[in-house]
């Protein structure tokens, strides 16, 4: 982009007792927020390693290593934001790449919609927020348990390995186990023990820019980032760095930022 500036500032999370200690460097003129991505995962990666490291602490081990794919089969909970992302990562690939991930996408959505996987989680988050049928969190955790039953791996998996891992979503950088690796292609709570997070990233990236598409769709799912980049144009206003890193520490750490700037 021409005549582009940046502005640097500091901010200290307090992540459980450890103070994190991060400078950040964001646009200073008003941009949409797939341009802060960057920023936020780099902040997930942080928190991640910092929960990493307590988990390590207690003596227990991480059973997650590079070619472990068994996790890849879940409905990966992404941000209005990452769907956008996703689908421009996908739109800039070379051909023939191109076309195979985009067949990926569709024959997941094919399948998952053809059993009315998608319509029953809109079910189940209606029926949330209306208390119109009973047991809901259950039932909607049993409902998103259902998708690894179908055996369908992410778009982007590679020889059990991510092939955008880079770009990942923070919710797949979250997802780190002590529980035996094979346990993830069928996890239930009694046979899964994940990292505990010290933040939720993911979370509070569900909250920055939103316009409404994840409370109709209930979730979206990885395999859906194609189909909302195509069925539902973009909409997100602009801000400057500084206002979406402040909007996105609010929901981090339940706190408001001053309007004044991220220097804690
Ligand atoms: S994006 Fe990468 S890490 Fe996440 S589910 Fe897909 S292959 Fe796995």
């Amino acid at each position: 982009m021409e005549n582009e500036s940046w502005v640097t500032g500091n901010i200290t999370l307090k992540v459980g007792d450890i103070p994190l200690d991060i400078e950040l460097t964001v646009p200073a003129q008003p941009v949409k927020p797939m341009r802060m991505l960057p920023v936020f995962q780099k902040m997930a990666n942080s928190i991640v390693e910092l929960s990493e490291k307590a988990i390590l602490e207690t003596g227990e081990t991480i059973s997650c290593k590079m070619g472990c794919g068994a996790c890849c089969r879940q409905p990966v909970p992404i941000a209005e934001v990452e769907a956008y992302q996703l689908a421009e990562l996908v739109d800039n690939l070379p051909e023939p790449r191109r076309s195979v991930i985009r067949e990926r996408f569709k024959a997941a959505v094919d399948h998952f919609d053809s059993i009315g996987w998608f319509q029953r989680i809109v079910d189940l988050s209606k029926a949330a927020s209306t208390n119109k049928e009973s047991n809901v969190p259950a039932k909607l955790i049993e409902h998103v348990m259902s998708y690894f039953d179908e055996g369908i791996a992410c778009p982007f998996l590679e020889n059990e390995s991510c092939s955008i891992h880079e770009s990942r979503p923070l919710a797949c950088r979250e997802y780190l186990v002590t529980s035996p690796a094979e346990n993830c292609s069928h996890p239930t709570a009694e046979t899964i023990s994940k990292v505990p997070l010290l933040l939720d990233p993911s979370k509070a990236m569900k909250h920055v820019g939103q316009t409404g598409l994840q409370a109709k769709w209930g979730l979206i799912p990885l395999i859906r980032a194609l189909e909302c980049a195509e069925t539902v144009p973009e909409s997100f206003g602009e801000k400057t760095g500084e206002r979406w890193a402040a909007e996105f520490f609010e929901h981090l750490t339940n706190s408001k930022i001053p309007e004044g700037g991220i220097d804690t």
